[in-house]
């Protein structure tokens, strides 16, 4: 079992332990230990091989006990327990906007509702309203979240399901008769959520399949099995996550990895292709459509990728005709008369013709990365120190950083006063003469307050090598008032990156009100780059707000904003995203040399 599920066991434990009301030392207890476990690098497995999860800050021998039977059981007893007595669907409400532990057990001791449909039925006829403690404005706020959580439900951070999937993935790879092994769908495409997964295989032998069905289905991960047939089976693992499996032959293996990517709109488009040179694209392969047969056919008509039902036959049936491509995605873009497209450029935003037209971008790549300029330490509300953040992005390759903290408006994570930043400063020359190989900039994450100036004053600013905006309040002001606020900041001469553009959280917070288009323009006029924030949960800017600043020449920074060394790993997560918004190495501001970036940010601006 994977940290992450562990932790996703024990944060569900806590959860149902705060609404059955039980002794808060032990409810802090356990989150205490989530977080150590959120921090951790190495496999739990690991530590509790060598006897060392007592060792771990915040693990003592109750909770390395639970641990321990979640990685030798898959279960928790504790669990178990407490579900017999707490519904298990309470968690669930704990998620909304506006329902705390507190408020979860009063709608279920007092009005018997534990599910988010049965809350939306009880808040509709009135009923919440009249309980004490919930006005008609904590009403709204539940209902518009219940809506949201609809909205998400079943879509899981491509991050966190990557983690679900690790060790599926390594049980595969051990399976003697797969020679291809390959994620399709939304997740190969670096979809910010993913709803399912389907994964390839390719097994030459038809004898073998039986046995790879057998260790897909009988994998210990496995929570049930929907299905399972000669060539396709599905599973839901423990984590939740469904998982479908696919196994082909070497012939039509290619076209199979290129139906299930999908895109649908990318797939309609590479059909009606075909359909002009008289071929037929399906699942199966390319074929040539034999004579009296063309145009019978709907290119539109078959569902695809994402729904995964998986029969694309169309016309005359699916293998009719000659079979002239399919072994490989190759082979099948080359039918058509196209080079091969990178699966985040598979939406059908323009991908076919720019294939077509030779202008398909080289799209930038993790290791094009010069710097990370967006990072925190324990001056704010970061677990590690700077000078371990200079290690970690130096042992990273890295030519330079930036330390960027909070100011002062951020109270709840301990932003910095003029005076504390002063004082950081010094710890930064030590780093610097400490650390040696790496450029580090003296940053701050400056607060843009409500009224569009910022939270620090501007002979502090001045002495910065570098000065990030952000907005982290008062996220529900109207459009006009919200933009013009973001505006300002950026009208500052000595402002160079907004950071977390448009500040939505996936699944959890929706982007406040802000009229992008406005926001890059002012960017683009007053000389000010934007952030893609790789924070698996941001990943903000969104991937279409990338494509278009692109288009108008607004610089983007690719950051982490990592709170612990461990997370100038999300860089990976955020490559992937600037693919999808057809960024390349130029691009983006932080793939530039020392000197380029030097120059840049004495730059002069309009
Ligand atoms: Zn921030
Ligand atoms: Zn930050």
């Amino acid at each position: 079992m994977e940290n992450i599920e562990i932790a996703r066991r024990l944060e569900e434990l806590a959860d149902l332990l705060e609404i059955q009301g039980a002794n808060p030392f032990r409810i802090r207890a356990y989150r205490n230990a989530i977080r150590t476990i959120g921090g951790l690098t190495r496999p739990l497995q690991e530590v509790a091989d060598e006897d060392g999860l007592t060792d771990l800050p915040g693990i003592g021998k109750d909770i390395a006990a639970s641990i321990r039977e979640l990685l030798d059981t898959g279960r928790l007893s504790v669990l178990d327990e407490i579900t017999a007595e707490v519904p298990r669907e309470l968690a669930t409400l704990t998620r909304l906007d506006g329902v705390g532990p507190k408020k979860a057990r009063k709608l279920w001791k007092e009005l018997d509702v534990t599910t988010p449909d049965e809350l939306e039925a009880a808040a509709k006829e009135g009923r919440v309203a009249a309980l004490a403690g919930f006005g008609k404005k904590s009403v709204e706020k539940i209902l518009r979240s219940i809506e949201d959580f609809r909205k998400h439900q079943g879509r899981f951070l491509r991050a966190e399901a990557a983690q679900y999937l690790r060790p599926l993935l390594a049980h595969l790879e051990g399976v003697e008769a797969i020679r291809r092994l390959e994620v399709a769908g939304s997740y190969r495409r670096g979809r910010e959520t993913v709803g399912d997964i389907d994964l390839l295989v390719l097994v030459e032998d038809e004898d073998a399949r039986a046995g790879v069905m057998e260790a897909f289905t009988g994998f210990p991960g496995v929570d049930r099995v929907a299905m399972s047939g000669e060539t396709r089976g599905s599973v839901v693992l423990t984590s939740g996550l469904p998982v479908d499996l696919r196994i082909l032959g070497p012939e039509s293996y290619g076209a199979a990895l290129h139906y299930f990517t999908g895109s649908k709109e990318h797939n309609v488009e590479i059909r009606k292709r075909a359909q002009k040179r008289g071929l037929r694209v399906s699942e199966y392969g390319v074929f040539q459509v034999e004579e009296g047969e063309a145009g019978d056919t709907d290119p539109s008509s078959d569902a695809s990728s994402d729904s995964s039902s998986g029969d694309a036959s169309s016309g005359a049936g699916p293998q009719a005709g000659r079979r002239i491509a399919g072994a490989t995605e190759e082979e099948v873009f080359g039918s058509l008369e196209l080079p091969w497209i990178a699966p985040e450029l598979r939406e059908n935003r323009g991908e076919i013709q720019a294939a077509e037209e030779g202008r398909l971008p080289a799209l930038v790549e993790a290791g094009q990365l010069r710097g990370d300029l967006h990072m925190h330490t324990t001056w704010s509300d970061g677990r590690d120190s700077v000078r371990e953040m200079a290690e970690a992005c130096r042992d990273r390759g890295y030519a330079y950083m930036a330390i960027t903290d909070h100011s002062q408006a951020v109270t709840v994570a301990r932003g910095l006063t003029p005076e504390r930043l002063r004082e950081q400063w010094g710890e930064i020359d030590q780093a610097r003469e400490e650390v040696e190989g790496i450029r580090i900039l003296k940053g701050c994450e400056v607060d843009i307050l409500k009224d569009g100036s910022l939270d620090l004053p501007d002979e502090i600013l001045e002495e910065l090598d570098i000065v990030l905006v952000a907005v982290h309040s008062h996220f529900d002001l109207d459009q006009a008032t919200q933009t013009e606020r973001i505006l300002s900041a950026l009208r500052h001469p000595l402002v160079d990156i907004l950071v977390h553009p448009t500040g939505r959280l996936i699944n959890r917070r929706e982007p406040y009100l802000v009229d992008m288009e406005a926001v890059l323009q002012g960017a683009l006029e007053h000389g000010v780059a934007v952030e893609l924030n790789t924070n698996p949960r941001r990943l903000d800017l969104h991937d279409r707000h990338l494509f278009r600043a692109r288009e108008l020449g607004v610089p983007v920074v690719i950051s982490t904003d990592a709170h612990r060394t461990a997370q100038l790993a999300y860089v990976e997560e955020g490559i992937r995203q600037a693919r999808r918004g057809w960024l390349e190495a130029d691009h983006v501001l932080n793939t530039g040399s020392w000197d380029e970036l030097d120059r840049w940010l004495h730059r002069s601006k309009g």
